[in-house]
């Protein structure tokens, strides 16, 4: 049997060797192994090259060096964002707008929050995914502290209108949080073009190791924050914990190299949507989610009515794909994304996450809707579901 084809690039993806090799470089003992804490030339050493990683960080994202504080990933960098805010200053402001189409690294933390008396508003967005300003305008209160909204959806690939959002949080002095963690390599990222207050981001969306990420925190208008973890007073107190050195710099490297490689890939994996969907269209029947152009190409949803998605999964067991997000698919819940944009039951249940990336070659695709057309035909063939579909169709 062949390898299994990876298209889940959305959940996870695989090291980068160049980024690989760099990790390796600050383990051993004749590598930069130090405590970047330590007052010695070990410590140094590894201090001096967090630093330059933190300033390649801060260069991909427009910010300033001190603006980055290190976090194990974007599910952190999301709950320092909303619980420091939420807990920096009582006087501040009770409540937060966030949308029902976040990634659940901001919706459990408004669910946390709101047993402690925080107000939460969920916004619902248009049909194609995306938040307006008009909307985020009226579900503004007198208090309202702070707006969370994500960049790339990492269920549906669309982009958000960020910089149109953040006039409307400017002009009321609200604080602006966006999770970014689909962002870096696919879509260009600038803190200041954007107009945000803080941005979480994470290296392992970005052919970086899983276990690292950052959140951008504005120095100018400062943002203040409760910290969350506390210790030996690392990141100017705002995250406790011995900095892990590979972690950092291979994120710095993964950020260096998504940069670069930036526009001739996002080319070649829109060709390779097109194919993928030319391909699909021989299949009566088939939606696609999200809006059609302000998205990244990265990220497909499509449906196929009359299927159960589970069924298709499992039928197609050599082609890594996913129905709703990673982490909330082992409880079997239909997600709550495509959910919040109104997508009918039959779809919902029918939905499926195709997302391209780096590694991703022309013979996957290929082969990929080779086997899902054939998989398609047959699990309809099969479904009461599909022929009364088909009937009044
Ligand atoms: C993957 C992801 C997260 C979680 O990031 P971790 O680094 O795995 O904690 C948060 N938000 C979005 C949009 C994601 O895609």
């Amino acid at each position: 049997m062949s390898a299994p084809v990876y298209l889940d690039y959305a959940a996870t993806t695989p090291v980068d060797t160049r980024v690989a090799e760099c990790l390796a470089a600050y383990l051993t003992r004749d590598g930069v192994f130090g405590n970047p804490g330590s007052e010695h030339r070990f410590g140094w050493a590894a201090a001096e090259a967090v630093e330059r990683a933190r300033q390649q960080v801060a260069a991909t994202i427009g910010a300033d060096p001190r603006e980055i504080v290190w976090t194990s990933g974007a599910t952190e960098a999301n709950n320092l964002a909303l619980q420091g805010v939420a807990l920096a200053d009582s006087n501040r402001g009770r409540h937060i707008i966030t949308a029902k189409t976040e990634h659940k690294a901001v919706l459990d933390v408004c669910r946390q929050l709101s047993r402690q008396g925080v107000r939460i508003t969920y916004l619902d967005p248009q049909p194609d995914g995306l938040i307006t300003p008009e909307q985020l305008t009226e579900a503004l209160e007198h208090d309202t502290c702070l707006v969370s909204i994500m960049h790339v959806n990492n269920e549906l690939g669309v982009v958000q209108d960020i910089a149109a959002l953040s006039a409307v949080t400017r002009a009321h002095g609200v604080l602006l949080h966006v999770d970014a963690a689909q962002s870096i390599g696919r879509v260009p990222v600038d803190v200041n073009a954007l107009g945000v207050d803080l941005l979480s981001l994470c290296a392992h969306k970005a052919y970086g190791p899983k276990g690292i990420g950052a959140l951008y925190v504005r120095r100018r208008p400062r943002v203040r924050l409760q910290p969350l973890i506390h210790g030996g007073g690392q990141e100017r107190g705002l995250r406790a914990g011995t900095l892990p050195t590979q972690q950092i710099v291979a994120m710095a490297e993964t950020c260096r190299l998504a940069e670069a490689e930036r526009l001739g890939e996002t080319v070649r994996i829109a060709a390779l949507r097109q194919r993928l969907l030319a391909g699909l269209a021989v299949l009566p029947e088939v939606q696609l989610h999200g809006h059609a152009e302000q998205r990244v190409p990265h990220i497909l949803n499509v449906s196929f009515a009359g299927i159960d998605a589970e069924a298709l999964l499992l039928g197609l067991d050599d082609i890594a794909l996913s129905s709703g997000a990673a982490c909330s698919s082992a409880d079997r819940e239909p997600s709550h994304v495509l959910k919040a944009i109104g997508v009918d039951p039959i779809q919902l249940a029918a939905s499926v996450r195709i997302s391209l990336g780096r590694f991703t070659t022309v013979e996957d695709i290929d082969y990929t809707v080779t086997r899902m057309v054939a998989e398609v035909e047959r699990l309809r063939d099969l479904s009461p579901l599909w022929t009364d579909y088909a009937v009044h169709a």
